[in-house]
């Protein structure tokens, strides 16, 4: 498709150093080519904090030339416009090749922060495209947008979102739905599924080397100095990943489609899709409606987390020699993930000391949350008001038990370990509120934001972004996003690729 040809750069961008070292692997890892133009569009939505990061100026977004950039209509000089090529495994099936089939990378940036790359999703077709057509709808560019920033809010690992722009134009999904396309941003976009592709293509065994080459000396270049670089890249992923899968299992984020090319290198949070926040705790809660077998149901992040690493292992393989090498640089996730979710939990529950029996303390009360169903961000907030006091009942926790002796068993043991640490109620209750977030996007909140979307009104879109960016915020006059969802919501269905 033809693009406008290069724009001259805004002023306040012509200082913007397009550094595109991705770009300088060669054409093996791409193909170069611009986006389809999307008609006449509008702006939905827009990330200030993002924009910031970008040292992108307040006004940035008013620019009609901005609009035609992230809509995909021009360029700014200094872009290199390409969609790579990656494979993966699919619900553990070897899919073969897939590669960014909506994805349009933009380019690199250098920011204060480091480098940044930017990338359109919903751009149009690709090589990659496969039956798809290139195309994201509004609806799922919303919940991308709204989650991405959600998450780095909450302070954990992901690709950033700088905005949506919309347009009439039809998409086909379910029934007739409208394009729109969200601009990510994130350090890069490289996943474990760009690994398996190099592995499993014959024609350029070097190009995995370039690869492993590339990712250690840009994002990873304590690497360089291991004995062995490959096994250590291997280590210090495994560690990312443990460590992002703690914190999502601490705040209760459901992936969803935890398939090899959805796993960042980087251990970031990618691809948000049918992904969900749980309401009430359900460890097998499966956020997916597409995923019948439940194989990324919550409780089992984790261990798909593990086999991911894996796939990563033996896309190794080669530059790391040795079978025995690449398992041991996988093996830490298995002490680094349960020391990481424990440390977490502590943080959840205000325990400063570090005891034994902390882990079982936990347990036994996700236990009794699992057994009634108890809502797990609302419960986790309010265990922050909990008073040690003897005789305290402690009411707006322990209301939202069915099964109230079993919470008062649980909660004398808990009163009995806060006393035997330092501090006070007060202090603690500062500390778990920095852990427990009052504000999470649950999906009835991405839906009511999505309908109004749909109606032509973006208001509710930038207002949720802004009640989400201060989530560990009492923020009072918006305790209205942080009720119990209305009954509604659990007939929510979210499924793959919208
Ligand atoms: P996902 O599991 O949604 O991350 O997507 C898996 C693969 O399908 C990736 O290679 C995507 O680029 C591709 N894909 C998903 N949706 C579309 C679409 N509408 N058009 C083209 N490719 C798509
Ligand atoms: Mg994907």
């Amino acid at each position: 498709m033809d693009v406008e040809a290069p724009s001259r750069p805004p002023a306040h961008l012509a200082g913007l150093s397009w550094t595109n070292r991705f770009a300088a692997l060669g054409e093996r890892f791409y193909t170069r080519l611009s986006a389809d133009p999307l008609p006449d569009p509008h702006w939905v939505a827009a990330s200030d904090d993002c924009a910031r990061l970008l040292e992108l100026p307040e006004d940035w977004m008013r620019r009609g030339e901005a609009l035609q950039v992230f809509s995909g209509n021009a360029l700014w000089s200094g872009m290199q416009t390409l969609a790579s090529v990656y494979s993966g495994h699919q619900f553990g099936v070897w899919a073969g090749q897939l590669g960014d089939g909506r994805a349009l990378w933009l380019g690199e940036v250098d920011t204060a922060d480091g480098p940044q790359e930017i990338q359109l999703k919903g751009s149009g077709r690709t090589p990659y495209s496969r039956m798809g057509d290139g195309r994201a709808v509004l609806r799922s560019s919303i919940r991308e947008f709204l989650c991405s920033e959600a998450m780095h809010h909450l302070g954990i690992p992901t690709t950033r979102a700088l905005c949506i722009t919309g347009s009439g134009l039809p998409v086909r999904r379910e029934e007739i739905e409208t394009a729109a396309v969200c601009t990510r941003v994130a350090p890069s976009f490289i996943r474990f599924g760009h690994f398996e592709h190099f592995a499993h293509t014959a024609d350029d065994p070097d190009a995995l080397r370039r690869l492993a080459d590339f990712v250690i000396d840009e994002h990873y270049p304590a690497c360089r100095d291991a004995p062995q670089p490959y096994a250590a890249l291997l280590e210090a992923v495994t560690q990312r990943t443990a460590e992002l899968m703690a914190q999502w299992q601490a705040v209760g984020f459901c992936h969803g489609v935890m398939n090899t090319d959805n796993m960042s290198i980087l251990g970031l949070t990618i691809d948000y899709g049918p992904f969900g926040f749980l309401d009430a705790f359900d460890p097998g809660h499966i956020c997916n409606h597409s995923d019948e077998r439940g194989r990324y149901a919550y409780a089992r992040q984790p261990n798909v987390a593990f086999w991911n690493l894996h796939a990563l292992a033996q896309a190794l393989l080669s530059l790391i020699g040795d079978t025995d090498a690449a398992l041991a640089a996988v093996e830490p996730y298995k002490s680094v993930f349960p020391a990481a979710l424990l440390a977490q939990l502590r943080a959840k529950l205000g325990l400063r000391d570090e005891r034994d029996e902390d882990g079982e303390l936990a347990d036994a009360l996700l236990q009794r949350m699992a057994a009634d169903r108890v809502d797990y961000t609302i419960a986790f907030r309010r265990l922050g008001a909990f008073d040690t006091g003897i005789g305290a009942r402690n009411d707006a926790l322990r209301d939202l038990f069915i099964d109230r002796d079993a919470f008062d068993a649980w909660a004398e043991r808990y009163a009995e370990r806060l006393r035997a640490e330092a501090g006070n109620d007060a202090e603690r209750a500062v500390r778990m509120n920095r852990a427990n977030p009052k504000f999470i996007l649950r999906n009835h909140l991405a839906e009511e934001a999505i309908q109004q979307a749909r109606a032509g009104d973006f208001g509710e879109v930038q207002r949720l972004l802004k009640v989400l960016q201060r989530p560990y915020d009492e923020q009072p006059e918006c305790s209205a996003y942080a009720d119990f969802p209305p009954d509604w919501a659990q007939h929510i269905e979210v499924s793959c690729s919208s």
